[in-house]
């Protein structure tokens, strides 16, 4: 089978931030290169449970090999990274744990909410599922559906 990696041959350079240049040198204040960098080396920290999880772990593995975006400076420690992934159902029990983390992480920091499972409890409309882990910490990025359902309707 062939790989489905591609060269990317549209590889965009961020704008500089403001300043003052002359030749041979650029000047310009700390918290803009500060920001510059943050914008745009976001340091995940993956919070997987369930299918989601697996589908993220596959993601990472050499088939289709995330790393080619330069995005795989995946940290297991929340004092080290600024971006939340949190990827499959959330027992309820795990809500305390998961909201630790989250605590833990320094500011700034963000929260993605993948599937449906995180966003909204998805399918288990259960007593032991939490409906969405907004229920527990802030999510600023929703990414709807459930892979698992998008394979059984594909391979159907
Ligand atoms: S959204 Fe689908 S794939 Fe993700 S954890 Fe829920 S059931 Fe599993």
């Amino acid at each position: 089978m062939s790989r489905p990696v591609q060269f990317n041959t549209n590889v965009k350079v961020v704008e500089m931030p403001e300043g003052y240049s002359g030749e041979g040198f650029f000047a310009t204040s700390f918290d803009k290169v500060i920001g510059l960098a943050r914008k745009n080396s976001i340091w995940p920290l993956p919070f997987a449970t369930s299918c989601c999880g697996i589908e993220f772990m596959a993601t990472m593995a050499a088939h289709y090999d995330l790393a080619r975006f330069g995005s795989e400076r995946l940290g297991f420690t929340p004092r080290q990274c600024d971006l939340l992934m949190v990827m499959g159902t959330i027992a309820k029990k795990m809500g305390p744990v998961l909201r630790q983390v989250y605590l833990q992480m320094a500011e700034p920091r963000w929260v993605i909410a993948v599937g449906a499972c995180a966003s909204s409890g998805g399918i288990f409309d259960t007593y032991s599922v939490l409906q969405g882990i907004d229920q527990i910490i802030p999510v600023d990025v929703y990414v709807p559906g459930c892979p698992r359902a998008r394979k059984r309707s594909s391979t159907a």
